[in-house]
């Protein structure tokens, strides 16, 4: 019995948000509106998607000894999360500083702080919680060395997910370990590198199955997602939603995919399921606020 139905290895960024007429040249300043701070962070966005579908969570994660850490333990425990494997200290919170122009644009600057400093010594510290957990996700806002040391960790039956993002060239190790292999568009072309010659998702994925994945999901926006294996590729349609703010909709995807194949889903029907979770996702404002409950999910 596991005593977590999924356990995220991530980052838990505090998005500082200003509203601008138009972005600041070299050397100038613009005056912008209130300032906004929300949870962020893939890691922290999909341990509190999942929770709140129900799903049983904990969080592996380094936050700073500030109020942004101390905001980032908050609604990780409201949303439900286990909190036990966040550590505390060592740099500044992670914090990406956000303006947004009237188009809804962003410019972005991350400041990774506490999220460069969760190491692969951590991950072995927290050998408990991956034998206590069914499935195991990630991202890339942590280092790379830590992402390989979690799939080391992996306990020998659990499943491990991966959404790559930011996209960078994966070592074989990693690759090999998941089930699936997650990716949109950008992040498909950027791991795929030379080796991307068409404009085929169908594509994108078999060249991604052949580098070594068990499995590969490939999101595409309001079109849904198609996912692929050794026993053949479909295409998973999307909730046909109006759109507010896509923020999230993929750590949503995610969360709730490692959530169904956990309890025993196909990949297809774990991909509809959060097809579901991403679409009901972008019909709100932000990223975790957006997240929806399992009700939600089912009257959509
Ligand atoms: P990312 O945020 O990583 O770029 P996507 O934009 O592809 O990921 O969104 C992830 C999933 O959320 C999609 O596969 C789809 O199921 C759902 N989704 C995203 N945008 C929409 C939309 N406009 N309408 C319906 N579903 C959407």
């Amino acid at each position: 019995m596991y005593d977590y139905d999924l356990l995220v290895v991530g980052s838990a960024n505090a998005d500082l948000v200003i509203g601008v007429e138009r972005r600041p040249a070299a050397g100038e300043t613009v005056l912008g509106s209130d300032l906004a701070v929300h949870p962020g962070g893939k890691g922290a966005n999909q341990a509190v998607a999942a929770a709140r579908l129900g799903a049983r969570t904990a969080l592996l994660a380094r936050v700073g000894d500030d109020a942004h850490g101390r905001l980032l333990l908050d609604s990780q425990r409201t949303a439900g999360v286990d909190t036990v494997g966040v550590l505390v200290g060592g740099a500044p919170t992670g914090v990406a500083l956000i303006t947004v122009d009237p188009s809804g644009d962003n410019s972005i600057v991350v400041s990774p702080g506490a999220n460069g400093r969760l190491t692969p010594a951590d991950v072995r510290a927290a050998a408990s919680l991956f034998h206590a957990s069914r499935v195991v996700s990630a991202q890339l806002e942590i280092p790379l060395e830590t992402v390989v040391e979690v799939v080391r960790a992996l306990a020998p039956d659990s499943r491990f997910v991966l959404n790559p993002s930011p996209p960078r060239p994966l070592p074989q190790e990693i690759l090999a370990a998941c089930d699936p292999l997650i990716v949109n568009e950008h992040e498909a072309k950027v791991i795929l590198g030379d080796a991307c010659v068409s404009d085929r998702p169908e594509d994108w994925a078999r060249i991604l199955l052949a580098k070594g994945p068990r499995s590969v999901v490939v999101t595409l926006g309001a079109e849904g997602s198609l996912v692929a294996s050794s026993e053949g590729m479909t295409r998973v349609p999307s909730v046909r939603v109006s759109a507010v703010d896509t923020t999230g909709a993929g750590d949503a995807f995610t969360a709730a995919l490692a959530w169904r194949l956990g309890a025993g889903s196909s990949l297809a029907e774990a991909a509809a399921y959060a097809s579901r979770v991403g679409a009901a996702a972008v019909t709100r404002q932000g990223a975790q606020d957006s997240f929806p409950t399992a009700e939600e999910v089912e009257s959509l």
